[in-house]
């Protein structure tokens, strides 16, 4: 669910030069499977580090889930790719930090859709990690969290920014897992809630002003 910046600039450095050692490969626990890697079909990570530092588990049931809408979404629209974050380790106990929810191979972070400001969709997120390229609300009357310190403090990008959220294909996503009754529930914010017709939506939630925005990624948790 929560991600912190920092916890993610440390990865991203690790995969590049001077940091700690990747965690050692160990076998799975029973029933975790990795998510592919090799960057080429539809379902793919964000960055190639999540893959180097076994972040990457999920169980066998969340891996033909993804799969399957990878597989859907890519039918629609062959350019596209469902790419993933922080998925769970291979050892298979929560929580896995600095999430205080992924670990047991049944949560993973999903990056939002971009595209450019005439509409032309972006490849990829356009931060390295995938993490925090918030999408914010289009009136302030709609953020619903106040600054205390927290995750939500951190700000919107800014305003003079390249890109922007691809609705459509954001929506198409969290539509597609929504459908799927082997997904629990989806986090988003409540102003991405509203904007991309999930109102009515009981799966598509607000994880609270306490933890990481989420309008940057979903986080998808999974029966
Ligand atoms: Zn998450």
């Amino acid at each position: 669910m929560r991600f912190a910046v920092v916890a993610a600039a440390a990865i991203l450095l690790a995969a590049c030069g001077p940091g700690p050692m990747p965690e050692p490969a160990q076998p799975p626990a029973a029933g975790l499977v990795a998510l592919p890697c090799d960057g080429r079909g539809a379902l793919r990570p964000v960055h190639r580090t999540y893959c180097a530092r076994h972040r990457h588990y999920v169980t066998g049931t969340v891996a033909a889930v993804l799969r399957e809408a990878a597989e859907r979404l890519n039918r629609r629209h062959p350019d596209a790719a469902i790419l993933y974050m922080e998925a769970s380790w291979p050892r298979g106990e929560k929580p896995m930090p600095p999430h205080v929810s992924h670990g047991d191979g049944r949560q993973i972070d999903l990056a939002l859709f971009y595209e450019t400001l005439d509409g032309r969709p972006l490849a990829r997120p356009p931060t390295a990690s995938g993490y925090g390229a918030f999408e914010p609300p289009r009136r302030e009357s709609e953020r619903v969290c106040v600054p205390d310190g927290g995750h939500h403090d951190r700000p919107d990008p800014p305003a003079d920014r390249t890109w922007r959220l691809d609705d459509e294909r954001t929506a198409e996503l969290i539509r597609s897992l929504s459908a799927d009754p082997r997904v629990r529930r989806i986090f988003v914010e409540p102003h991405l809630k509203q904007r991309l017709g999930f109102a009515a939506d009981p799966k598509v939630r607000f994880a609270g002003c306490a933890v990481a925005r989420h309008d940057d990624h979903l986080h998808i948790d999974f029966h």
